[in-house]
């Protein structure tokens, strides 16, 4: 039976899907053409190779184009920033996302720097993190913003509720507290050198963890009634399972705090999920902006 505390992240991300492949047909039907994502990979890291083949397919499944550029592990910084700059030039290209992490010998933000902001579908350029923190039109990093739409989607309105965000990094922590504020949220960025960090938890109607730190928040740190979304993702060891095996966690003790929480994202199942849906949505939204087409929300 579905568990009514549980924020089912798949489910949310096929339904995001669906409104993708929509509007897609909107598009072509009014403008005669469809938005395109490119998506650059380097070298060849299995879990990467896996994120970007999902990434191309999903992107076709929803009727856009999707251009994938597999580089050599040797390639030079120097080619890849000549990618870059050919795709930000490249018309039929709306979304740019290089896949990280990159080899050593390339240093990722100056790759990130030089995609044209107007292309930056994962939302890391330093103008979009000034746009999103100044209320301006910014593309937002998937992760937080995939948390916000769910929250939305399940919750509507989220005007005065007290948030607290656990984690103060540049892709999660701070533009979700970013989002939160813009949504009329009164909110608190918590981090490692935060002081009695349960009892600041404690007083949050929605609490974000995105620390990568297994398990970490407890039942003590939850309210009763809180919806706690956890972004983390963890490997732990699982004997139970056999020698050797893995199992993934979050950043929050699901079976103890679920018991207290209103509602709750699982791990695996909850955030992780519908990170590529806010991609393809992001690449909606830059193709709209970008070409001067009717952005209809998603
Ligand atoms: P970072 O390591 O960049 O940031 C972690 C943040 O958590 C830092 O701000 C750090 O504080 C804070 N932190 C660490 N330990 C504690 C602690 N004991 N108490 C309070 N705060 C603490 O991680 P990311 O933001 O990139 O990612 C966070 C998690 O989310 C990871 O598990 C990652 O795998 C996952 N993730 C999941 C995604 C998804 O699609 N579901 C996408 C992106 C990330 P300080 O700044 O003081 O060091």
């Amino acid at each position: 039976m579905e568990d009514a505390k549980i924020i089912d992240g798949k489910a949310f991300a096929e339904k995001l899907r669906k409104k993708i492949a929509q509007t897609v047909v909107t598009l072509k039907n009014e403008y005669k053409s469809v938005p395109g994502l490119a998506v650059v990979l380097v070298g060849e890291d299995p879990a990467s190779e896996v994120y970007v083949r999902n990434k191309g397919k999903h992107t076709l499944e929803c009727g856009m184009e999707s251009f994938e550029h597999k580089l050599p592990e040797n390639t030079s910084e120097s080619d890849l920033l000549e990618l870059i700059y050919h795709l930000n030039g490249d018309n039929k290209v709306d979304g740019i996302l290089v896949q990280l992490p990159l080899p050593k010998h390339i240093e990722p933000q100056n790759i990130l720097d030089a995609i044209d902001p107007n292309k930056d579908v994962d939302g890391f350029h330093v103008t979009n993190a000034g746009r999103l923190a100044t209320g301006g039109d910014a593309l937002v990093p998937c992760t937080p913003l995939g948390c916000l739409l769910m929250l939305k989607d399940r919750f509507g309105e989220l005007t005065g509720q007290n948030a607290v965000v656990v984690g103060r990094s540049n892709i999660v922590g701070k533009p979700m507290a970013a989002l939160l504020t813009r949504e009329n949220c009164t909110v608190t960025i918590a981090h490692s050198r935060t002081r009695d960090l349960a009892n600041i938890c404690r007083a949050a109607d929605i609490l974000i963890a995105a620390t990568g730190k297994a398990e970490m928040i407890r039942e003590d740190y939850v309210k009763d009634g809180a919806i706690v979304v956890d972004v983390g993702i963890n490997r732990i060891p699982a004997p139970e399972r056999g020698e050797g095996k893995m199992r993934l966690v979050g950043d929050v003790a699901f079976e103890e705090v679920k018991a207290k929480a209103k509602a709750i994202t699982p791990v695996p199942g909850g955030v992780g999920p519908m990170t590529i849906a806010v991609l393809l949505r992001n690449t909606v939204e830059a193709a709209c902006r970008r070409r001067g087409w009717q952005f209809p929300p998603i």
